[in-house]
């Protein structure tokens, strides 16, 4: 336990949550003696079976859409990849549409489409990480096959004109399958899919105190996709293999959980947010915000703590207790800064850290960080 010790101030929830309580009450039972295949025909799979259904009901309310069109998959690294390489399948030489921000879920697996011949265009952001939908409108072309634009950034949190970039699409092109990466927008903002013009939606449970390794795949109604493993006929084929019974059940426990309060959750960690940020600007100088001040997660800050080296920082204020992550992908001495902060116009490291917050955040924590990081980032601006 020494590495836990200094007790923890967790505000690296953009990363991953603690699994609630009730979640792991909900799931235990699916480990012991609730432990059927959901596809055996006896009692005791049938009782896995409903419980498998009723957190596909769950998330599909959570979502709100009809739970029919919710695929359980390990994660949103599996959903993403299952909608690209559906579409990668589906055409030849396929082009796709996506946004600099994205998560290397998407710009991976684009970039694997390329060595098969596909091609990209990536659609920059303004200085707040905003994209427009007019550039994403001005880059399809016709051997266009997907657009990919994430809800909510994982390192700034910016949220984007979905629903408007969506719209559009639909007029404009509407063979094209539009994919988003909703992992850190999910339950913590409206996400337009009534409006049926979202094709495919990836959500991840341990974002939002689920367990890990679990996630879903939301796909319109009239969108089909080739299946990209063989095997039983799970999840409608498009994700065969035995379900993740105790992990379903802990997602759709969670995704419940969380859309329960969801706008007085949001409000209380805005308002623990904007404490945060106001009490380090109070009591340091020097200081500036990444990403976009209305458009944000209710949970992020990303503060740029200028004339430190963040692999330094990150390591005092972990010393003292406090987990967060760099906004840079940041390895021991390296000074590289993330895709995500060029994007937004960073040249250098700025000593940015990803300060994020959960529904269990309390204002004794914010309040313990800022202690914290008024005393780091002082010794960091002098090297130590
Ligand atoms: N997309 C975004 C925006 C994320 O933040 C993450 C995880 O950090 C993922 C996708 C991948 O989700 P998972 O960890 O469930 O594979």
């Amino acid at each position: 336990m020494s590495d836990l010790t200094p007790p923890l101030i967790y505000l690296d929830s953009g990363a991953t949550t603690r699994v609630d309580p009730r979640v792991v009450d909900a799931m235990l039972p699916y480990f012991t003696e609730s432990f059927g295949n959901p596809s055996s025909s006896h009692p005791l799979g049938l009782r896995s079976r409903r419980a498998v259904e009723h957190a596909r009901a769950q998330v599909g309310s959570a979502l709100g859409v009809d739970a029919s069109r919710v695929t359980f998959t390990s994660g949103g690294t599996e959903a993403l990849n299952l909608a690209l390489r559906g579409a990668i399948a589906a055409k030849a030489k396929p082009h796709f549409v996506v946004s600099a921000l994205e998560h290397p879920a998407v710009t991976d697996t684009v970039a694997w489409a390329e060595t098969l011949g596909g091609s990209s265009t990536v659609i920059g952001v303004d200085e707040s990480g905003v994209v427009s939908a007019d550039d994403v409108l001005d880059a399809v072309r016709p051997d266009t096959a997907v657009v990919a634009i994430m809800m909510a950034n994982n390192e700034i949190g910016t949220i984007q004109p979905i629903e408007e970039i969506g719209r559009r699409l639909k007029i404009a092109a509407p063979d094209v399958l539009f994919v988003v990466d909703a992992v850190q927008a999910f339950t913590k903002c409206p996400l337009p899919l009534r409006a049926e013009s979202i094709d495919a939606l990836a959500i991840s449970s341990h974002k939002i105190h689920g367990p890990k390794g679990v996630g879903a795949l939301y796909l319109r109604e009239a969108v089909t996709l080739p299946s990209m493993q063989t095997g039983g006929g799970q999840e409608g084929r498009i994700r065969p293999g035995t379900e993740n019974l105790t992990g379903i059940v802990g997602l759709g426990c969670a995704a419940e959980l969380a859309t329960s309060d969801a706008q007085g959750d949001a409000d209380r960690m805005r308002a623990l947010r904007d404490a945060l940020w106001s009490g380090l600007q109070e009591r340091l100088p020097e200081l500036s915000l990444n990403g976009c001040p209305e458009r944000r997660l209710a949970n992020n800050l990303s503060v740029n703590f200028h004339g430190c080296a963040t692999p330094l920082l990150k390591e005092l204020v972990a010393e003292s207790g406090l987990a967060v992550s760099a906004g840079a992908a940041c390895h021991a001495a390296s000074t590289s800064i993330s895709a995500v902060l060029r994007a937004i116009g960073l040249q250098r490291d700025e000593g940015t850290l990803r300060l994020t917050l959960c529904r269990h955040s309390t204002l004794d924590e914010v309040e313990r960080a800022i202690e914290i990081l008024a005393d780091a980032v002082p010794k960091a601006r002098r090297g130590h």
